[in-house]
């Protein structure tokens, strides 16, 4: 059998918290009880939340929890060749169609009934534009997004899903085409992540299937949450790895403390 292959995939919109040092240290561990490899993967397609100095921060907070992984990283946004790629694929197959809704125009538009990640589910307005109007305006450079035809690919895994943007405008975020293109280019087994995620997988799945690609182990594991058992997050700066750190914690102190070790 091959090696198992993991990857810690943060995006670096704020400094690493408990939360996903709980994330980074499973993997770690997973990985060595399973003489597999752990990849690191800089989520960053997202440009108007990713910053450099964050970035730099996740690799220095990692190395002080005694996280290892295989270098080098991969960076997403050196990487959207391989994302337009798969988006092309699928648009041939007429699994996705270019939205050039803006935010506003989608909402106006919405239906009642959301997305498990909480967006609305998007009116089709797009979706009825001819192939070769809708590649007019993508050759002009209009600003879109890609959104998954549900209706076309009939998938009963992701019912609670409308068209679903798997690719926002232009080289924006394009965390689902992204990640799913990402773990299948670098071999990934097993994906270890936290719950927050988990509505997303069959939505991954079904990109997967679609691209023709093959579907890693999922496991979704329990959030830490702060005293008030609110869930952490980045861009808040709750709690965050530096912090915690300033204040005096050691790494063992962290690790014990999520319960490791
Ligand atoms: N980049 C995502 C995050 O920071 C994680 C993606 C994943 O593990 O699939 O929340």
């Amino acid at each position: 059998m091959s090696q198992p292959v993991f990857r810690f995939a943060p995006s670096p919109n704020g400094f690493l918290h408990l939360g996903n040092a709980y994330s980074a240290l499973l993997n770690d561990r997973m990985a060595r009880a399973a003489e597999g490899r752990l990849l690191l993967r800089i989520e960053d397609t997202d440009e108007t939340r990713s910053r450099a100095e964050f970035m730099e921060a996740i690799f220095e907070d990692l190395a002080w929890l005694g996280v290892s992984w295989e270098e080098p990283a991969r960076v997403q946004s050196e990487h959207f060749v391989d994302y337009e790629a798969n988006l092309a694929r699928l648009w041939d197959m007429g699994a996705i169609y270019p939205c050039f809704c803006s935010r506003k125009k989608a909402q106006a538009h919405a239906l009642p009934s959301r997305d498990p990640d909480g967006q609305p589910h998007y009116g089709g307005t797009c979706r009825a534009l001819p192939r070769a109007e809708a590649e007019q305006r993508i050759a002009r450079g209009d600003a879109h997004g890609w959104r998954i035809d549900m209706a076309h690919v009939r998938d009963p895994a992701t019912i609670v899903w409308g068209d679903a943007m798997i690719a926002k405008r232009l080289v924006g975020s394009s965390y689902h085409i992204a990640v799913v293109t990402d773990d299948a280019l670098q071999g990934v087994t097993h994906v270890v992540r936290g719950k927050d995620i988990e509505p997303a997988t069959p939505l991954h799945r079904l990109l997967q299937r679609l691209l023709g690609l093959p579907s890693p182990v999922y496991f979704h594991h329990d959030l830490i949450r702060d005293a008030e058992g609110h869930k952490l997050s980045k861009s808040l700066a709750s709690t965050s790895l530096r912090q915690l750190r300033a204040e005096g914690a050691t790494a063992d102190d962290l690790r014990r403390r999520l319960g490791f070790d």
